[in-house]
């Protein structure tokens, strides 16, 4: 399953941060989670029920920070959320536009002691 490939280096990422802030438990790990990633929030909820047994997170909470795709047209020098998933500016019509939120997954912030 891709979703514990993707938790278990986030909870390493984050152990990594909490150890180098001398932390000894992580409480909260909130995950951002790109709208295009393909990621399953409810298979990542599972998963790290799994992944964080025997971790500093084991008694963590996680949240997922949902990011929707959004796209910048060059054109209208402006930043647009696709009405669906279509790759054209809705003002203009501009095919060529750049991908600028959607891919993210990452750890967006934690909360330890
Ligand atoms: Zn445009």
């Amino acid at each position: 399953m891709h979703e514990v490939g993707i938790i278990q280096s986030a909870v390493e990422a984050a152990q990594d941060s909490a150890k180098a802030s001398g932390a000894t438990e992580i409480h909260v790990l909130r995950l951002r989670v790109g709208a295009l990633t393909g990621v399953v929030p409810d298979a990542l909820e599972f998963a790290f029920e799994v992944v964080r047994s025997g971790t500093m997170a084991a008694s963590a909470t996680l949240e997922i920070e949902n990011v929707p795709a959004s796209f910048w047209c060059g054109g209208c020098q402006a930043e647009f959320l696709p009405p669906e998933l279509s790759y054209v500016c809705p003002k203009c019509g501009r095919q060529d536009v750049e991908l600028r939120h959607g891919l993210e997954l990452e750890v967006a912030s934690l909360e330890i002691s």
